[in-house]
């Protein structure tokens, strides 16, 4: 028997003792790296003709504890692949709404509820929509770059308005486009994000959401609105509020008025959240002005109607008493994960 039969012998008994895969991959090494090595390192000291025959035995062998290093490493991968499904998985971690996408279905869910039906536009609006439409001056000061974001266009200055892109800074810009393309009578709801030129601070954002009002047909009235807003406001804080109008100017709406609602956490007595007055400005509302009827085709000596417009930021913002309007876009989950 040769020295390599001898010890392909041994290497085979050591190997058979062995369960593991790990621990077999282990002695295939040490057969590479110690006893194989120390036989190439001798053949220097024999003949040429042993050195080749010895040499041609020594490859064989070490092709073959290879192999066997390789099977071993294989079923070394497969015990630790094994999977026990008898094992409790582990447990996904669910998301859940924004704070604000709550608000948002449980406003849209007390306006269906009345009628109401809820539809969307654009968020990137077209100057003619945006102010144009909605009876705004050429020269009303919104229309300004530290209010509005516009959208950087080649030669804007010669496009018509229809063409002049801009950030919408408000949803009104959808009344005139639902309206153009039907027939009163209409009571929708256009909840949706809205974009500012602002530098942020703890009550301003870039960005925040709006949810807009707009009921349309023959006879409506300030008592069909307050109606309305009524219910709502008391379905929303599960409270009975009382609301009042205080006179307003905005240009789509004539005559307009700053809706407040009287404070459910203090009961009108006066606290921190309605700043001692007992009310809360949560909207801007009035009746539609005729020259939006007619941008959006619709006849205003036949029809009428009123339009409001909520933040829903700032309800979220006294509802749950936050100190800085940013924090609902912040991303932050220790914020999030308290709602
Ligand atoms: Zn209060």
């Amino acid at each position: 028997m040769t020295d390599i039969a001898r010890l392909k012998d041994k290497f085979l008994k050591e190997l058979k003792k062995e369960k593991s895969p790990e621990k077999r991959r282990k002695i295939c090494k040490k057969y590479i790296e110690e006893e194989l090595s120390s036989v190439f390192c001798s053949l220097k000291d024999l003949s040429s003709k042993e050195r080749a025959k010895v040499g041609e035995k020594a490859n064989e062998f070490r092709k073959f504890v290879l192999e066997q290093m390789s099977s071993a490493k294989g079923e070394a991968k497969e015990e630790k692949e094994w999977i026990d499904i008898t094992l409790p998985g582990e447990e996904p971690e669910l998301g859940s709404s924004h704070p604000l996408t709550k608000l948002q279905l449980r406003c849209k869910d007390i306006f269906l509820r009345m009628g109401f039906i809820s539809v969307e536009g654009p968020e990137l609006e077209n100057e003619w929509y945006n102010f144009d439409a909605l009876n705004f001056a050429k020269d009303h000061p919104v229309r300004e770059m530290q209010d509005t974001l516009f959208v950087k266009q080649e030669k804007r200055s010669a496009l018509p308005s229809e063409k002049k892109l801009l950030m919408r800074t408000h949803t009104s810009p959808v009344q005139v486009r639902y309206m153009e393309k039907r027939r009163p009578p209409f009571r929708i709801i256009v909840p949706g994000r809205v974009f500012r030129n602002e530098a942020t601070d703890s009550s301003h954002e870039i960005n925040f959401y709006q949810l807009e009002g707009l009921m349309v047909g023959e006879g409506v009235s300030v008592a069909n609105f307050k109606a309305v807003i009524s219910f709502f406001f008391r379905e929303l804080f599960k409270s009975d509020v009382d609301i009042r109008l205080r006179p307003s100017f905005f240009p789509f709406t004539e005559p307009s008025f700053e809706v407040d609602v009287s404070c459910s956490l203090c009961g009108k007595k006066g606290c921190s959240v309605c700043g001692k007055t007992g009310w809360l400005e949560v909207m801007g509302a009035g009746m539609v002005h005729p020259n939006v009827l007619e941008s959006a085709k619709v006849d205003p000596e036949k029809f009428n109607g009123f339009a409001f417009g909520l933040g829903l930021d700032r309800i979220a913002i006294i509802e749950h008493k936050v100190s800085d309007i940013r924090l609902f876009y912040s991303g932050d989950l220790r914020f999030l994960k308290q709602f």
